[in-house]
């Protein structure tokens, strides 16, 4: 046996303290205060360690055990077969390096039998024990072999089913998943938790871990937990009355178990690599929630009980493809601050570039300045940043162990100035946002054109975000009305910097072609506080004319017949009637009369919209429109909304956290469209008029 060099036997008790210590904060305490890349690394440390210089090894070595002991808090419950975790492969070649021992191990059988790649959920992992098709226990993992009884907690989860639905289920059996929390309800929960005043959570993981080993079960109820099932467990370690892991997820699916979307069956490791780049690179973004990699695992369950496991740890038929994680840490630089075209300014976050989700972050968003306070987010912390879905990084908070003790960073102070034109910010009672209320502000003026131009407000090509902050600054263009003046500054126009002939005609034909865009975009340009696309439609199909609607909202006594419109509210009613009185709008609305933009909405030709005869079912949180404004909109754009997708839907509008009617849409091959979609069929319609 190759002796161990000096040094080594100290490096590889170093590494079992540090592991050890990470995973009591993370399995017990739920606050891990390392990353799992760190983690991560450094397990792989101490397993390289061990397998050169096998004297090393300690039978409590981390690397020979699952999870941590449960706790005493909790009664305990011993699993019927125990838990273990799963190898990791962190590169292709890994990967491949795996398949390549199981082709050693079985001959050819292991290729030709495929493989079942199933999204790696990275949530809590939990035993369900099922007798006579009724929940009896809940676990926790614990040490594998133990784990702590969470029974009263995971019955307040409503994906789990508390009767099995069918039949053909053995008399007891486990079934094993991963409780998890959907990024959209965990981000809700804290804004929540931020309006009543207490401490926001930092990561799904953690709060998911957290809320299941809570001891008062109503605590976990008002959690937003959900469940994904993968596995099963009979007594004395028989199989499952199924051939293929596959049968075995669908099996699931019948009983009432909700299984994580997008897995795939592969023939070949070329195959499964394929599928875990589709997986890292797009699947990945368009997820509610998290995910670590994938999980690779043979097919054949017979072939699995022939491959065994490990020591006791991981199995040999199954690897985890590990992904770079899509939560980094780095250095917060600066606190930047934005003013919007409502005047409203907000906080982001100038970050030391970091690698995240394979991209180079170096900005992210921070929400509003309460946020920061509530994280106590200081300049020159190490923070958090994540991507969730496709939008902009975000910074989940700070990690306050990383903060030089002896000199902390000093608490940040919000601007008490508009960072543009100076004015005192001001800040309305029942709102989290501080604004500049000085409507003359350049940076809200700025803000206010870009929108006006935008591609789904009055879409003038060519006059992008650069351009316009050229024309203000060469004090061409002071308001929106300015533009349409422009052909008569032509020559002004020719001397500004990257301004040729051709793109400045060009660009004065679109402001003219954007005179003709109906009343419905015009109301959405003028930014009218909570007038998004979808009721500035609604307003416009109503009223027809902006003086119509301008009559309706300022009548004596209120603005009752704009209340009255479906899926237009108060807040609407009230922000459309404040703008009408407002002069300086008045103002603005008279010029842009002047230079010939349209104020009327074209009705359209009994039956001729382009929605009709079509059906759509609507999903989840859409980012602009409620329900009922999207509602609205497609019936009065001739096409039906009902509640659930079938074959003859046409389309499924779907937005953040979308459940399974997405997922039945996808498999019946249903058009799914989005709420920038809809707007486009809907403005087509307009065009088409
Ligand atoms: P693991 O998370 O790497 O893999 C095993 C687990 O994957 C299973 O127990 C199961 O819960 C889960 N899983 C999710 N989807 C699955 C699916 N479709 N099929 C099968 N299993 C699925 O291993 P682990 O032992 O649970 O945890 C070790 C990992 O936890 C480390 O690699 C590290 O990332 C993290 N960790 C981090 C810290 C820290 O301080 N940051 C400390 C300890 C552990």
């Amino acid at each position: 046996m190759t002796v161990p060099p000096p040094g080594a036997a100290a490096r590889a008790a170093a590494l079992r303290d540090q592991l050890e210590r990470a995973s009591h904060e993370y399995y017990v305490l739920d606050r891990p205060t390392i990353s799992d890349r760190e983690y991560d690394a450094r397990f792989r440390e101490l397993q390289a360690l061990e397998s050169e210089f096998p004297a090393l090894r300690t039978p409590d070595s981390p690397t020979m055990r699952v999870g941590a002991e449960p706790q005493s808090q909790f009664r305990k419950h011993t699993h019927l077969v125990p838990m273990i975790s799963l190898g990791n492969a962190f590169t292709e070649g890994e990967l491949a390096a795996w398949e390549e021992r199981l082709g050693r191990l079985v001959a050819d059988d292991a290729r030709r039998a495929g493989y079942a790649c199933e999204l790696k959920i990275d949530g809590a992992a939990v035993a369900l024990t099922y007798r006579d098709g009724v929940l009896a226990t809940g676990a926790t993992r614990g040490n594998g072999t133990v784990g702590e009884d969470v029974t009263a907690n995971l019955r307040t989860i409503h994906d789990i089913p508390l009767r099995l639905r069918g039949n053909g289920f053995p008399p007891l059996f486990e079934v094993r998943g991963e409780v998890y929390m959907p990024f959209s309800l965990f981000e809700k929960m804290n804004e929540e938790r931020v309006q009543a005043g207490e401490p926001v959570f930092a990561n799904p993981r953690n709060s998911a871990a957290g809320a299941l080993r809570q001891l008062d079960p109503g605590v976990t109820a008002k959690r937003p937990l959900r469940f994904f099932a993968y596995s099963v467990a009979l007594p004395d370690d028989l199989p499952p009355d199924v051939p293929t892991q596959w049968a075995l997820l669908d099996l699931l699916e019948t009983w009432g178990f909700p299984v994580a979307p997008r897995r795939e069956r592969c023939a070949t490791i070329d195959d499964v690599h394929a599928w875990a780049r589709h997986v890292e690179h797009q699947v990945r973004a368009e997820l509610d929630f998290a995910i670590d990699g994938g999980v690779v695992k043979v097919d054949s369950l017979p072939l699995q009980k022939e491959l065994g496991v490990i020591g006791s740890r991981e199995p040999r038929w199954a690897i985890a493809r590990k992904f770079a994680p899509d939560i980094a840490e780095t250095r917060l630089v600066r606190i930047g601050v934005n003013v919007g075209r409502t005047g409203s300014i907000n906080p982001y976050a100038e970050l030391e570039a970091v690698e995240l989700g394979g991209t180079t972050v170096r900005m992210a968003t921070l929400h509003n300045f309460d946020l920061i306070r509530d994280k106590d987010l200081r300049v020159g912390d190490v923070v958090q940043v994540k991507r969730a879905g496709d939008v902009i990084p975000q910074v989940i908070g700070p990690i306050p162990e990383k903060r030089d003790a002896a000199h902390p960073p000093a608490a940040y102070v919000p601007p008490a100035a508009c960072p543009v034109c100076g004015t005192p910010v001001r800040r309305d009672e029942e709102e989290v946002a501080i604004y500049c209320p000085n409507v003359g502000c350049p940076g809200r003026r700025l803000e206010a054109l870009v929108h006006f131009a935008s591609r789904a407000a009055m879409d003038i090509r060519g006059l992008s975000y650069a351009r316009i902050e050229q024309l203000v600054d060469a004090g061409l263009v002071r308001d929106a009305a300015d533009l349409y003046g422009l052909r008569d500054r032509r020559d002004a126009l020719l001397a500004l910097e990257r301004f040729a002939e051709k793109s400045v005609d060009g660009l004065l034909d679109a402001i003219d072609a954007s005179k003709a865009q109906p009343l419905s975009r015009l109301l959405f340009a003028l930014g009218i506080r909570h007038v998004g696309a979808g009721a500035a439609e609604l307003l416009a199909r109503h009223f027809g004319t902006f003086d119509r609607l301008r009559e309706a909202a300022t009548r004596e006594g209120g603005p009752d017949e704009v209340v009255a419109v479906r899926g237009i509210g108060e807040t609407i009613a009230d922000a459309v009637a404040a703008y009408c009185a407002d002069p300086a709008a008045q103002a603005l609305l008279a010029r842009l009369r002047d230079a010939g933009v349209n104020d009327t909405e074209p009705q359209a030709a009994a039956g001729g919209s382009a929605l009709a005869g079509l059906t759509f079912v609507i999903t989840g949180t859409l980012p602009t429109l409620s329900r009922m404004q999207a509602k609205e909109l497609i019936e009065a754009h001739g096409g039906r909304v009902t509640d659930s997708v079938s074959k003859k839907t046409s389309a499924l509008l779907a937005g953040a956290d979308a459940g399974s009617k997405l997922e039945k849409a996808r498999t019946l091959g249903v058009d799914i469209i989005d709420e920038a979609e809809l707007m486009r069929r809907v403005h087509l319609t307009g065009e088409n008029r």
